[in-house]
């Protein structure tokens, strides 16, 4: 409830129903005591939820009689930082249209001011450095307020008053754009160049809410094809923003792609996401934005600097985050001048300080419902309750790739934002800061660390030198925990955990799990063939390696690229093989045999290219299922020979591996349920951030009177594992 402009409205409120009392922060819930005649208090309390401010969405936890205090008037009373309330972090917002209003009116004296901001917009994750939220503990701490700000923040009846990080031209953050040599400091100047940059076709690192962005022109070739080169990403789609046009604010981004109603709820929604939506053709963007793909993420301004640099550019950016391949996005000036000094030409920077990175998130609708793909600026910190309480304060470092971590305490969750993959000294640096930096916010000392039971993760090793007891957790066991994070329930889970790769209970490499029980005691009773993979750990990057070891298994021809001889060496004598049952493999096999991709340039590349490859989702045989040893496994042999069937359009082999996949969950729920009575059915895992296929299993699952849960609030893939893996160390009884 803090810094969303609640308290005002409670003042003015009961000053316009002649009522007394006071109103207080308590960390994040808001004491209110009220008295006066009994009419205008009920009044007070039906308007005090039904009309306040858009993004508070108050709820009255506790309503009690007290003994009438001798009070003058109604007042807002300070903070109480000395109080153990429950403590909660807003997200960073949007610009509101009060604000845009008087961004864009020359008579403002915010006039085309880029920090404007007010009680119902702008930043708070990112510039809080302690709570309860008060200047005084945000970056902006460092702002003295002029005059004219200062009476606006203390006036109770104007929409500023304590607007925590309020500013203006005279007191406020200022623009610096610099080129080379060349530095300007005036804030219209740097505004100018940079526009004048984006026109000449250049690259722009540019300071955001929670991080730097790369930004090009989104209709210009060359541009994206520089970016493209230098980065390097050959392939990986790259973010596009637009215009708010219309009344709607969505003109120009109807002309670019397919917007569904849910897409275009969330585009404008105030967390402003990311939102993967499908392309249209020959609209005058880019083909490289997405190369071969058949979607694109998109988003609008959220910030009012980026509301100025698209207003005046008047056409699609691209804004890709500022980093080095799958870090953390960079929030200092100096490291970007330093780490990205090859990528771009110029920079504009402003001086107002990031406390903590926030990543834009991502989400993409699948079934009717926004799904998280990264958690980032606008919905960080996710906090969420537990179905009960845990004993110790406890940390989930989450695993390899993706990383977010998760605190909990008491019937608390609190997921980060998404951090990045652990596989540089800067990745670590920032995920020991949140870990850090979330204890602080929140007043936890943690008494026991969860991470996953992968011996090569960095976040395993984090833990076990941390000083601390450790829990460890399979890496399929958490993401079916989720779940019941999500939807706590009664009866017992059946949940498919699917995706690329995580360490397994019997010490291989699962992937195509199904596992039914409950966290802390799960019993996998499905999965797939396991089949060989020769230097697994390259696998996800070369997909022909796992259409290879399929082939090679199946005892068929497989003509692979130039080390092919050495390969099937190695893998004839078992020589650096793993045992995999991985879904994502079989994705990546698929992708390979029907000829898209031999080698990918980034994870994921594969099934997203077989995924835009699949039209229409038929009625399709399941694969063969056998049980062996009490585990449902589906043999992929009988894909090989059509995936391989040249005579087939690639379109159609898609569709009849997509077709085929999906029958085959069903096929081992329904058996499942023959063996082992009624449970719902859970999907985790990153393979089911694939449209297609989770769309066509629900439908089949909910056709066949299966209950079906998905994850809503948390990612499917691995930036959602700290969350499972704290419900799972909930059950432990170490
Ligand atoms: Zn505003
Ligand atoms: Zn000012």
């Amino acid at each position: 409830m803090q810094g969303v402009g609640f308290r005002p409205f409670v003042y003015r409120l009961a000053h316009s129903l002649g009522l007394k009392g006071w109103v207080q922060n308590l960390k994040g819930n808001v004491l209110i005591h009220i008295q006066g005649e009994a009419v205008a208090l009920e009044q007070f309390t039906s308007t005090l939820v039904q009309q306040s401010p858009a993004i508070a969405r108050p709820v009255i936890l506790n309503n009690k009689i007290v003994t009438p205090e001798s009070l003058p008037s109604f007042s807002i009373r300070d903070s109480d930082s000395g109080l153990n309330a429950d403590i909660h972090t807003p997200a960073d917002y949007y610009t509101c249209k009060d604000c845009l209003q008087e961004l864009n009116d020359p008579h403002n004296r915010r006039y085309r001011y880029p920090f404007i901001n007010c009680t119902q917009c702008g930043p708070r994750y990112t510039l809080i450095k302690q709570l309860p939220y008060d200047r005084a503990r945000t970056t902006m701490a460092g702002f003295p307020l002029c005059t004219a700000c200062g009476s606006e923040y203390n006036n109770p009846l104007d929409r500023r008053y304590h607007a925590e990080p309020i500013a203006c031209e005279q007191c406020g953050p200022q623009l610096q754009y610099i080129e080379k040599e060349n530095c300007i400091d005036d804030t219209t100047g740097a505004l100018n160049k940079t526009i004048e940059a984006l026109r000449a076709g250049k690259i722009v690192a540019i300071k955001g809410v929670g991080g730097y962005h790369l930004l090009c022109d989104a209709s210009n070739d060359a541009a994206i094809l520089t970016l493209r080169t230098r980065k390097p990403r050959p392939h990986k789609p790259l973010a596009v923003m637009f215009p708010s046009v219309g009344d709607d604010e969505l003109e120009l981004l109807r002309q670019h792609v397919m917007l569904t109603d849910t897409d275009a709820r969330l585009i404008t929604d105030p967390a402003r996401p990311i939102v993967i939506v499908e392309k249209k053709h020959h609209s005058g963007l880019s083909e490289y934005l997405s190369p071969d793909l058949s979607h694109l993420g998109v988003f609008l301004p959220y910030s009012p600097l980026h509301h100025l640099l698209l207003q005046e550019f008047n056409q699609a950016v691209v804004a890709t985050s500022a980093n080095i391949s799958g870090e953390p996005v960079l929030t200092q000036q100096h490291h970007v001048q330093q780490r990205l000094l090859h990528i771009t030409d110029c920079f504009l920077h402003h001086n107002r300080p990031i406390a903590r990175p926030a990543d834009d998130s991502v989400v993409r609708v699948i079934h009717q419902q926004a799904r998280p793909i990264r958690i980032g600026r606008g919905m960080a910190p996710v906090e969420l309750t537990l179905p009960h309480c845990i004993q110790k304060p406890t940390l989930a470092v989450g695993g390899q790739m993706k990383n977010s971590i998760a605190l909990a305490w008491d019937n608390r969750l609190v997921v980060s934002p998404h951090i990045g993959d652990l596989d540089s000294p800067h990745s670590l640096t920032v995920f020991e800061q949140v870990i850090t930096d979330l204890q602080q916010l929140y007043e936890i000392q943690i008494e026991q660390i969860v991470c996953d039971a992968h011996r090569g993760y960095a976040s395993h090793r984090w833990a076990h030198q941390a000083g601390l007891p450790v829990i460890q957790v399979f890496h399929h066991h958490a993401h079916a925990a989720t779940l019941e994070v999500e939807f706590p329930q009664d009866t017992p889970w059946l949940v498919f955990t699917w995706d690329g790769v995580g360490y397994g209970a019997d010490g291989s490499l699962w992937g195509g799990e199904g596992l039914l029980g409950r966290p802390g005691k799960w019993q996998r009773i499905a999965s797939f063939t396991p089949f060989r993979v020769p230097a697994g750990d390259l696998a996800a990057r070369q997909p022909w390696r796992s259409a290879a070891a399929l082939c090679w298994q199946a005892g068929l021809e497989y003509t692979a690229p130039l080390e092919h001889e050495l390969v099937r060496h190695a893998w004839q004598n078992n020589i650096n093989c793993t045992s995999s049952s991985a879904v994502g493999r079989l994705f990546d096999a698929a992708a390979a045999l029907t000829g898209l991709i031999e080698n990918a340039s980034f994870e994921g590349q594969g099934p997203m290219l077989l995924e835009t490859n699949t039209t229409q989702l038929q009625q399709t045989a399941t694969l063969p299922i056998k049980n062996i040893d009490n585990i449902l496994q589906a043999d992929w042999q009988p894909l090989l020979p059509v995936l391989q069937n040249h005579t087939l359009t690639i379109k159609q082999r898609a569709n009849y591996f997509h077709s085929t996949m999906a029958a085959t969950l069903l096929e081992q729920a329904m058996l499942a349920r023959e063996c082992y009575g009624n449970f719902q059915v859970g999907l985790s895992g990153g393979v089911f951030q694939n449209k297609k296929l989770t769309e066509q299993v629900i439908t089949l699952l909910e056709q066949n009177n299966f209950r079906v849960f998905f994850n809503q609030q948390i990612p499917c893939n691995d930036g959602g594992l700290c969350a499972g893996q704290i419900m799972e160390a909930m059950q432990n009884k170490h």
